[in-house]
């Protein structure tokens, strides 16, 4: 039962210099299956952060080979994601690549590692350990304060994009939710469960019960693959109160935004199904929108609201991609020299995602702007007595 044991008194932005980049993108390859034949692999780490395939390099935040645990990917990006968390950063992760190389290995690992002194507990994947280490970073950050009381709460969903259209993994009933313009939040998605945690339990219980809710589709080899994009969201609220004056002193909020993308499939692949047709080509779509998008960012300009409208995935994504908020992106890629094209095209977008500028803030509200608040509502009212 590995506990990452959280740096003790770092501050939050612990490089040395470097600025911390607004979006950071790591590539993960896959170990090889059984079935895999052997021989030279297509894809080789070549330095800490570059890989080679055929006579191409690429140069990424990070890369980790075959032989990576999932321990590292957590220190990689999980420890990042709660630091800027706990600041009052909206932060996402975001897992890419093709069906197969381990996105769904990478972000929730086997159900069975989510429970805790499991033997299977080095599977857990990214978001189950973030939950674990977000949880005991809160109490400590409860039991160490001094002369203030902190508070937080956090509240989850879980959704999945399938067809093109929201469904609630949390309630399989509801399988067309609209997204609706929200002033405070940008956006909210209409009668999606919101369900309050407390602990790592808390999480896993909604983790486990919405992904066996997802919907996958069978492919001709017989896998069941994915055929949704997964959405896990938590949102912390925490607000602060000083002991001795009882006075309101600050209060932060956070999005963190979880996503396991469906795959990027081979383009000639035949599920011999025609009902996987429809779904295979809405991948097909919501992913070449995404990668529309991404690349229009990369080029330094802002896309229109319009246009991140245009697909549940990117308008989901609005703050995620260009806007307010931090965002790693876990490119997964396969070893086999059977999936070189979708290699190439999996790490070419990781590679035009990197250029993309976030613009993430605070998202604080200060002493002051409760005074400010408090004045305009006091204004309003008067203004209101005046006009009866
Ligand atoms: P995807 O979600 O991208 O379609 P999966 O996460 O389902 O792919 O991975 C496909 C298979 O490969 C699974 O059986 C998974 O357990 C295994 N796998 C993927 N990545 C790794 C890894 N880094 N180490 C060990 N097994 C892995
Ligand atoms: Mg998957």
């Amino acid at each position: 039962n590995e506990v990452f044991d959280f740096p003790r008194s770092d501050p939050i932005d612990q490089t040395s210099g470097t600025p911390d980049p607004s979006v950071k993108v790591v590539v993960r390859i896959r170990p090889k299956t059984v079935n895999e034949k052997l021989g030279d692999p297509t894809i080789k780490k070549v330095g800490e952060d570059s890989v080679a395939v055929g006579d191409r390099k690429f140069s990424f935040d990070s890369v980790l080979d075959s032989t990576s645990k999932q321990e590292d990917v957590f220190k990689l990006v999980g420890v990042p994601l709660i630091k800027d968390a706990l600041a009052g950063y909206n932060a996402s992760i975001l897992s890419y690549g093709q069906t197969g190389s381990g996105k769904t290995y990478t972000m929730w690992g086997p159900p069975s590692a989510m429970v805790e002194g499991q033997s299977a507990s080095y599977q857990q994947g990214i978001v189950p350990r973030i939950f674990q280490t977000l949880f005991s970073e809160i109490k400590r950050e409860k039991d160490n304060a001094v002369d203030k009381q902190i508070n937080y709460q956090c509240r989850c969903s879980f959704l999945e994009i399938y067809n093109g259209q929201i469904g609630d993994l949390l309630d399989p009933t509801q399988r067309n939710l609209q997204i609706k313009d929200d002033a405070k939040n940008g956006f909210f998605i209409e009668n999606l469960t919101e369900e309050y945690v407390t602990s790592y339990d808390d999480v896993t219980h909604i983790l486990i019960k919405g992904l066996s809710s997802r919907r996958i589709g069978a492919t001709s080899t017989n896998s069941r693959s994915s055929r949704s994009h997964i959405v896990f969201t938590c949102i912390i609220e925490s607000w602060c109160k000083e002991t001795l004056s009882n006075s309101f002193s600050s209060s932060k909020t956070s999005r963190i935004t979880l996503v396991d993308l469906a795959g990027v499939e081979r383009s000639k692949q035949v599920d011999g199904a025609r009902e996987f047709e429809r779904e295979r080509k809405d991948v097909k779509r919501s992913l070449s929108h995404l990668g529309h998008l991404v690349n229009i960012l990369a080029g330094g300009t802002q896309p229109d609201d319009a246009m991140y409208r245009d697909s549940c995935l990117t308008h989901l994504l609005q703050q995620s991609l260009g806007g307010n908020a931090k965002l790693s992106v876990i490119c997964t890629v396969s070893p086999d020299i059977k999936d070189y094209g979708e290699t190439l095209s999996i790490l070419r977008f990781g590679h035009i995602i990197r250029s993309v500028q976030n613009k993430p803030v605070v998202n604080e509200i200060t002493e002051e702007d409760m005074d400010g608040l408090t004045d305009q509502i006091r204004q309003l009212k008067e203004e209101l007595i005046r006009a009866k």
